[in-house]
């Protein structure tokens, strides 16, 4: 591919410049790329404020939803498309964060499988930034194997009672609405019966529990359910079903998170070696050399599935690829960062180097590395579903749920 900006997406950057250089400034905030950097609570608060009145701004204006159809409130333009908007919007403002799930996510799921009701009204309230989704998927004994979650749903006339519990629920304690996985059917095989549910945060029973993290940041959340009850209208695909959806939202989950590119540049690791005295160092110019040749590489994977995406292809497993190498890079980032700073990259927020950044991103890299799927699951789905190698052999093929034997 041309990598050059055509006329027509010269025109359309020059468009979205004029959009950002007017409205941007009205919400401020250009150094909170993620609420993964926030501990502060009074600025957490601040920073999801800022993303809701961003969002509404850009619903108000024609730039939400980019590559979402036209029929469900999108733009309907090419992923290249929207790749540009995001590359100028990153230049001057970051207030994107608590939206992710939502329209990263949450939206091609409902789009995809989603009844008519549930698109006319979920899809509008997460372009406009009133409702912001959180992910109930992992539980204390489900994660990288999703299909072993026990929450369980029991159906009750027209409503679904729901007991379980949920952990590393990103962002719940700022949700409105959540997608929840529940065991619903624990006579069929696992990955069988399984149902998917879209719930409301405010219903009675939801005991949503920060967890901090090494970073000093409570990004996720423990989620307590206790008798919670949702109506039978929001379950998202077939009863017992949720397979389907579950791998349209990880898909596009892995997507999201590789296809957002690094946060460092390699310009920023040379200005940093530089303030250590490192910088004529021949060994630590290979090592920033090689981490910005692996930048460029996320950047063009990143090209190739917004390529796809415009072609109508939908994120496949090839995007395990995308998830891995942003994966890899953020440990080399880290540890290179660490070797530039020196005792100073033990130091955190205002005393640290760059206000803390760096050593956030050195604690980070753990999340990264886990977060949408460990780099060990990446690697089983490229060798399995990319490769074509043997599946794992699997001890639980073929058993009733209810069979399978538990520690
Ligand atoms: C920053 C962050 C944000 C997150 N946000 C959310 C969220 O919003 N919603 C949500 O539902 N979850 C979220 N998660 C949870 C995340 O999806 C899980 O942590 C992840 O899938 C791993 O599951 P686990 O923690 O249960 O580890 P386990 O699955 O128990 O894995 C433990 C170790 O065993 C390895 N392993 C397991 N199975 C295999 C296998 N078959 N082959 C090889 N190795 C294997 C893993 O690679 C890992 O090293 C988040 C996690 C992080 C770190």
């Amino acid at each position: 591919m041309d990598f050059e900006d055509t006329p027509e997406q010269a025109e359309f950057r020059q468009k979205a410049v004029e959009f950002l250089e007017e409205f941007a400034p009205q919400v401020g905030g250009q150094d909170d790329s993620s609420s993964m950097y926030i501990s502060d609570p009074a600025e957490e608060k601040a920073y999801v404020q800022r993303c809701r009145d961003w969002q509404r701004i850009k619903y108000e204006n024609g730039w939400a939803g980019l590559t979402w159809p036209k029929e469900f409130g999108g733009q309907g333009i090419t992923g290249i498309m929207e790749g540009i908007f995001k590359e100028e919007e990153a230049k001057r403002i970051s207030a994107s964060g608590i939206f992710a799930v939502s329209i990263g996510m949450v939206g091609p799921t409902i789009i995809a499988h989603g009844t008519k009701e549930q698109q006319e009204h979920y899809l509008p309230r997460m372009l406009n930034g009133q409702d912001c989704w959180c992910q109930l998927f992992s539980e204390p004994g489900a994660g990288s194997d999703l299909g072993g979650l026990r929450t369980m749903a029991v159906r009750d006339g027209d409503e679904w009672v729901i007991n379980g519990q949920k952990v590393w629920t990103s962002g719940a304690q700022n949700s409105d609405w959540g997608i929840l996985l529940t065991r619903s059917d624990t006579e069929a095989v696992k990955h069988r019966g399984i149902t998917y549910f879209l719930v409301d945060m405010t219903t009675p029973g939801i005991d949503v529990r920060p967890l901090v993290q090494i970073t000093g940041v409570a990004h996720f959340n423990e989620v307590f359910l206790t008798d919670v009850r949702i109506p039978h209208e929001n379950i998202v695909g077939e009863v017992h079903g949720g397979w389907a959806p579950i791998m349209t939202t990880l898909s596009n989950e892995r997507t999201l998170i590789g296809g957002g590119g690094s946060r460092a540049s390699m310009q920023d690791l040379f200005a940093l070696a530089s303030r250590f005295g490192a910088a004529d160092d021949p060994l630590i110019r290979q090592k920033i050399v090689d981490v910005g040749i692996k930048i460029e590489l996320l950047k063009y994977l990143g090209y190739r599935s917004r390529t796809a995406a415009t072609k109508g292809e939908p994120p496949g497993p090839e995007s395990s690829i995308t998830k891995l190498s942003l994966s890899l890079l953020s440990h080399d980032i880290g540890n290179l960062v660490m070797e530039l700073c020196g005792p100073y990259g033990t130091l955190s927020s205002s005393d640290g180097v760059d206000e803390g950044r760096w050593v956030q991103d050195f604690l980070s890299q753990w999340g990264v590395r886990i977060g949408g799927g460990t780099d060990n699951i990446q690697r089983n789905t490229i060798g399995e579903k990319v490769l074509g190698l043997p599946s794992e052999h699997r001890v639980d093929k073929g058993i009733a749920f209810k069979d399978i034997p538990t520690s």
